[in-house]
C-alpha cells in the first residue's frame, strides 16, 4: 500500500486524485506551477511544491523537475493523471529508474499500447477488429499512395503519437493526399515529438463507444462501455453510459474484446480502449487505446458504483483486482457535460477570467467534479476544462431532466462557458433519441449559432 503520493497534473483531476487518496489514507504532496501556486489542489493537498514557470515544457511536462520534486517530498508514487506525461513511456520508466511507483501501466506498456501504430498491430493480433488502414507507420509516399487507392478516399491521415483530437487530416483525393502527407507530417513532429503517421478508411456516421478497462498485469476486467459522440474537433464535449444505440449481444462482444486486447498485452491500471461503432451494420473498430485514467471516468463511476481512482492507486500499490468479471453491475444511467471556459456564441473562443457567484448543482444523483472557488482566477496557460457535471438517474430520458435542473443551478460568474450548449443539447430532439454521431455536433452548432448567441 502507497504512503505518499505526488500528483504531476493540475486542475479537476489534481483534485480527484486528492479525494481519492486521502480516503485511503495516502499523504497528498501537489506539483505545480508558478500560475498554480493558489489552484484547489494546492490548498487541498498535505503539501505542494512549486516545479518551475507556467509554460507547461518547463513546470508539468519537465520530468527532471517532477522527479526531484517527488524525491525531495519522500513520495513513493507519482500520479500523472491525464495530458501532460500520463502517456509517456520515458516517463514511466525514469519514475521507476528513481526508485518510485508510476501510477499506471509499465513503461513497456506504454509504448505498445500508447502509440497508436504499435496498438493497432497489437489489436489485431488479439482478434480485435481495426479500421482499415496502413499496416505500420508510412515509410514513403508512393507506397503509402497505393494502400490509399486500396482503402478508397476519404481517409484519415493519423500521428502515431496524436492525441486530444490533435493530429488528424482528413484527405478526399488523392492530389490532397500527396499534399496533406508532409504537412501532417511537420506538425506531428512539432506537437509530439515524433513524426510517425499512419492512415485509417473514414468510417462515415461512426459512433464513438469506449470500453473501461481495469487490469493486474494478469487478469483484467470491463467496466461496460461509454458513449462520447458528441464531439467538436475530435474532442469530446457529452458523454455518457450505457450507449443509447448498442444492443446487449454487440456490447457482450465489445467488452470481451477489450478485457482480450488488455490481457494480451498485461495490462495494468486503468484503460480505455476506443472504437467506432456503425449501427447500421453493428460492425465497431478499435482505435486506439488510451493508457491512463479519462475524463469521463466518472460516468462509469455512476453507472457501476465503482471508485476508479480508488481501484487504479490500489493496483499501483500491488493489490490485485479486488473484483471478478461477475461483481461488475451496471445500473440506470449516467451523463458528463464538459464545462469549459469557452465561449460557444464566439466559436468556443478561450474566455480565462475571474470566478465569481460560483454556485455549485447538488441533490440526489448530482456530481460536480472541479478546481474552482470563488475569486479563483483561471489561469491562461492550460486546458480550459472548469468542471465537469456528472449526472445519474434510472433512466436515460430522467437523466436528460435531471442534467437540465443541475445545469440550471450550475453559475459560474465573471466568465463564458460552455453551459449553455449543454442546456440547447439537452433539449434537442436528436439528442433525446440518441440520434447522432461523431459529426453530428459540427454542422449542429453552425445550424444553432443564433440560437447560442442570444
Ligand atoms: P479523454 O480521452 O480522457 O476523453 P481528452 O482526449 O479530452 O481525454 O484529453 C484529455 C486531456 O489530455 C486534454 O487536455 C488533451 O489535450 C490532453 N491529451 C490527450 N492526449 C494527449 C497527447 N497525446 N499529447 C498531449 N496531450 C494530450
Ligand atoms: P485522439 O488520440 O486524438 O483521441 P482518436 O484516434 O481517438 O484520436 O480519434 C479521435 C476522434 O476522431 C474519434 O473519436 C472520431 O470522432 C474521429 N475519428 C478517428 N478515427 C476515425 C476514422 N477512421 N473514421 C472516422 N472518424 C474517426
Ligand atoms: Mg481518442
Amino acid at each position: 500500500m502507497l504512503k505518499s503520493l505526488l500528483i504531476a497534473n493540475r486542475g479537476e483531476i489534481a483534485v480527484r486524485i486528492i479525494r481519492a487518496a486521502r480516503e485511503l489514507g495516502i499523504r497528498t504532496i501537489q506539483a505545480h506551477s508558478a500560475a498554480d501556486t493558489s489552484s484547489l489542489a494546492v490548498r487541498m493537498a498535505d503539501e505542494a511544491i512549486n516545479i518551475g514557470p507556467p509554460h507547461a515544457a518547463k513546470s508539468y511536462l519537465n520530468i527532471a523537475a517532477i522527479i526531484d520534486a517527488a524525491k525531495q517530498s519522500g513520495a513513493d508514487a507519482i500520479h500523472p493523471g491525464y495530458g501532460f506525461l500520463a502517456e509517456n513511456a520515458a516517463f514511466a520508466d525514469a519514475v521507476e529508474a528513481a526508485g518510485m511507483i508510476f501510477v499506471g501501466p509499465s513503461g513497456d506498456a506504454i509504448r505498445i499500447m500508447g502509440d497508436k501504430v504499435s496498438a493497432r498491430i497489437a489489436a489485431e493480433k488479439a482478434g480485435v477488429p481495426v479500421v482499415p488502414g496502413s499496416g505500420g507507420r508510412i515509410e514513403d509516399l508512393s507506397e503509402a499512395a497505393k494502400v490509399a487507392e486500396c482503402i478508397g478516399f476519404p481517409i484519415m491521415i493519423k500521428a502515431a503519437a496524436g492525441g486530444g483530437g490533435r493530429g488528424i487530416r482528413i484527405a478526399n483525393t488523392e492530389a490532397e493526399f500527396e499534399q496533406f502527407l508532409p504537412q501532417a507530417q511537420a506538425e506531428a513532429q512539432a506537437a509530439f515529438g515524433d513524426g510517425g503517421l499512419y492512415i485509417e478508411k473514414v468510417i462515415a456516421k461512426a459512433r464513438h463507444i469506449e470500453v473501461q478497462i481495469l487490469g493486474d498485469g494478469e487478469r483484467a476486467i470491463h467496466c461496460f462501455e461509454r458513449e462520447c459522440s458528441l464531439q467538436r474537433r475530435r474532442q469530446k464535449l457529452w458523454e455518457e453510459a450505457p450507449s443509447p444505440v448498442l444492443p446487449e449481444n454487440i456490447r457482450t462482444k465489445l467488452c470481451a474484446s477489450a478485457v482480450a486486447l488488455a490481457e494480451a498485452v498485461h495490462y495494468r491500471g486503468a484503460g480505455t480502449i476506443e472504437y467506432l461503432y456503425d449501427d447500421a451494420t453493428h460492425e465497431f473498430y478499435f482505435i486506439e487505446m488510451n493508457t491512463r485514467i479519462q475524463v469521463e471516468h466518472p460516468v462509469t463511476e455512476f453507472i457501476t458504483g465503482l471508485d476508479l481512482m480508488r481501484e487504479m492507486i490500489l493496483i499501483a500499490g500491488g493489490a490485485r483486482l479486488r473484483h471478478s468479471q461477475k461483481d461488475i453491475a451496471r445500473k440506470g444511467h449516467a451523463i458528463e457535460v464538459r464545462i469549459n471556459a469557452e465561449d460557444p456564441a464566439k466559436n468556443f473562443m478561450p474566455f480565462p477570467g475571474v470566478v465569481c457567484g460560483l454556485q455549485v448543482p447538488g441533490g440526489p444523483g448530482t456530481r460536480f467534479d472541479t478546481m474552482l472557488y470563488d475569486g479563483y482566477q483561471v489561469p491562461p496557460f492550460y486546458d480550459s476544462l472548469l468542471g465537469k457535471l456528472i449526472v445519474w438517474d434510472d433512466t436515460r430520458g430522467n437523466a436528460i431532466n435531471r442534467l437540465k435542473r443541475a445545469l440550471r443551478e450550475l453559475e459560474i460568474g465573471g466568465l463564458k462557458t460552455t453551459k449553455p450548449l449543454h442546456l440547447l443539447l439537452a433539449e434537442d430532439e436528436e439528442v433525446l433519441e440518441g440520434k447522432f454521431h461523431t459529426r453530428w455536433l459540427e454542422p449542429w452548432l453552425e445550424a444553432n449559432a443564433a440560437r447560442l448567441e442570444r
